[in-house]
């Protein structure tokens, strides 16, 4: 039996986002894209915003990606985070925007790297427990 973590903020897994979820726990980062006419969405949703159609498919991304913008959370307290997190806008080299943790990018927080826009990314997968397996973002 898998056991939930308690204290963490757990993603709300429906219909249109289990494949998501799935792929990160395979250690993939799956995009949604419409089969009919190829395009590509983020966040997932039931229909193609380009030609409405219902089919859903998914690539893989390649998982590596450009910093749009960030911001740096200090407070208040995260259940299950240690404080400061950083949040960034990814623009993943597929088109499509994100938003993800990036992990020893703290500005002067002591890390390896600051965080900037423009920086580039590469994803990685943190496994929290059976049921959840998070991305997270380093510099590549
Ligand atoms: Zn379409």
């Amino acid at each position: 039996m898998s056991a939930a973590t308690p204290g963490i903020i757990r993603p709300m897994v429906g219909r249109d986002s289990a494949f998501f979820w799935e792929g990160t726990a395979a250690g993939e980062l799956r995009i949604q894209c419409c089969p009919a006419c190829g395009a590509l969405r983020f966040p997932p949703g039931p229909s193609c915003p380009r030609c409405h159609a219902f089919d859903q498919s998914h690539v893989v991304a390649a998982g590596t990606g450009t910093v749009f913008s960030y911001v740096v959370h200090r407070h208040p307290p995260v259940p299950g985070k240690e404080l400061p997190i950083v949040l960034a806008l990814i623009d993943l080299d597929e088109g499509v925007r994100m938003v993800g943790e990036v992990v020893d990018a703290v500005p002067d927080g002591g890390g390896p790297e600051d965080i900037e826009i423009g920086m580039r990314l590469r994803v990685d997968f943190r496994r929290v427990d059976d049921e959840l397996t998070l991305p997270i973002w380093r510099k590549a």
